[in-house]
């Protein structure tokens, strides 16, 4: 298994990739954080515990509290770098099966840094920085994918050069 390419909330903000995070209970996402915050600084973001602080209600008859549900962490590319859906251009979901709390990526692109060091070839697995467990990948948007977005598609990722042929 090879090692995941960053483990802490610094490396994550060299590779210029953001976090957000999400509510199951309130099914919401907010996000980015300041990765710049002084309480993440040195931090691996695996095992980070982020509260829920959004006020619920709970029927009239109670006054409203605080949801205070443990958040899930969602590690992924700025705007601009976000593969749409009707691109083949392979990306995977990354997620751990066994960390609390659960960490995902939501786009790991083929194509771009820190994932195009680590897919160089097909059946690579990862291990979770925090606890070991081999990662779950699924992919998408490739034309060797069936089923996926991108499946059949057979265009270039907009990255690679275009040969004069
Ligand atoms: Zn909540
Ligand atoms: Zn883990």
């Amino acid at each position: 298994m090879q090692a995941f390419p960053f483990r802490t909330f610094d490396d994550i903000a060299k590779l210029r990739l953001e976090v957000h995070i999400y509510c199951p209970n309130c099914h919401r996402q907010t996000g980015p954080i300041d990765l710049g915050d002084d309480r993440l600084r040195g931090r691996a973001f695996a095992g980070t515990r982020f509260v829920c602080s959004v006020d619920r209600t709970y029927g009239s008859a109670q006054p409203p509290r605080v949801c205070g549900s443990l958040g899930h962490l969602v590690i992924k590319p700025p705007a601009r770098d976000y593969i749409p859906p009707s691109r083949s251009v392979p990306w995977c979901e990354i997620e751990c099966p066994r960390c609390v709390p659960h960490w995902e990526v939501s786009q790991a692109a083929k194509h771009l840094p820190p994932w195009n060091r680590i897919w160089t070839r097909p059946g690579i697995r990862l291990a979770c920085p925090a606890c070991r467990a081999p990662l779950t990948t699924v992919w998408h948007g490739g034309d060797e994918v069936p089923f996926s977005e991108g499946y059949g598609r057979g265009t270039t990722p907009p990255s690679s050069p275009k040969l004069g042929l």
